[in-house]
């Protein structure tokens, strides 16, 4: 059965750990040590693939020519191996795992894949304790990562050439983020979960060149499907989850135009329809003469997306 974890607050600051992976280094830039890692990379420049996406898990793929950074950790351990090696990656082969909050559909193979693989594991120190409280044992033991490399919103880090800059998104988790790499000239934004595009999250996505960002449903579907009431309020609040009407709202006045891929991402089983979330944006994007050459396409909850390479 899957952990549900929802609606917890706190703010501890996280404390600095040393990190103790060849790969990562933190706050600094500095030449990567050759390792077996280093088989590597498949010296193809950067590229995003998303292996799942949707309330039934999530996890996403940025590469560089250094890293292989996993973003989320929401299927199995199992599955996630599956979907990994679909796209010809070997899993040994990860550099990092980052955590933007402590929700099922984000964290469920953490644990495991954090053992199995002995990779550093990165979420904001309030996060991390959200996460270990809710996978707490009957005799009150807390989980371990052994290698985890706490972060704070707003403060840039550095896993081997890609820089990472993590920032606050409003959703009802502890402490909730998205991120913005950027490695070899091009910068990738991956934002879900989120109940509406504040101006400082508009600041983070501009100029990417790959934006992976929510459409989660269409309020119509919402509105008259079978969710309870509660739940629907939740969804719909500004720290749910962001519509196709909201997203579309965002291309029409707040997005430069920028990026060469658009993925719509976290689309909803019960409350949307991938040609009604695309049809949303296509349409939004249409407005703006400059926005057609954008490539929009659709993450997947059941299968891994077609890698986007730059
Ligand atoms: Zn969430
Ligand atoms: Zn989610």
């Amino acid at each position: 059965m899957r952990l549900q974890v929802v609606g917890i607050h706190s703010a501890i600051a996280p404390a600095r750990l040393p990190c103790p992976h060849p790969q990562v280094w933190i706050n600094q830039r500095v030449t990567p040590v050759p390792s077996a890692t280093n088989d590597m990379l498949r010296g193809m420049g950067v590229s995003v693939s998303v292996l799942a996406s949707g309330s039934r898990g999530n996890t996403a793929l940025v590469e560089s020519s250094r890293a292989r950074i996993l973003v989320d950790a929401g299927v199995s351990c199992r599955e996630t191996f599956k979907r990994l090696k679909s796209i010809g990656l070997d899993p040994r082969t990860l550099s990092a795992i980052l955590i933007t909050h402590e929700h099922s559909d984000h964290i469920y193979g953490l644990a495991t894949l954090a053992k199995k693989l002995s990779v550093p594991v990165f979420m904001t120190g309030a996060t991390h304790q959200a996460w270990a409280r809710a996978l707490r044992d009957e005799n009150g033991e807390l989980p371990k990562l052994t290698k985890l490399e706490p972060f704070s919103s707003g403060r840039s880090f550095q896993i081997a050439d890609v820089t990472v800059t993590p920032f606050t998104i409003p959703h009802d988790a502890t402490d909730p983020v998205g991120f913005t790499f950027r490695a070899e000239g091009v910068k990738i934004a991956i934002v879900t979960d989120l109940g509406y595009m504040p101006a400082s999250v508009c600041d983070h996505l501009r100029g990417s060149d790959v934006l992976m960002v929510e459409s989660n449903h269409d309020l119509e579907m919402l509105r008259v499907g079978p969710y309870p009431w509660s739940v629907k309020q939740r969804v719909m609040s500004r720290v749910g989850h962001l519509s196709n009407d909201s997203l579309a709202q965002f291309f029409e006045k707040d997005y430069d135009g920028g990026a060469s891929y658009i993925i719509l991402a976290h689309l909803s089983e019960q409350n949307n329809h991938p040609e009604l979330a695309l049809r949303a944006a296509e349409n939004a994007l249409g407005l703006r003469r400059t926005l057609l050459r954008n490539r929009v396409t659709l993450a997947a909850q059941d299968a891994p997306t077609e890698s986007i390479r730059l």
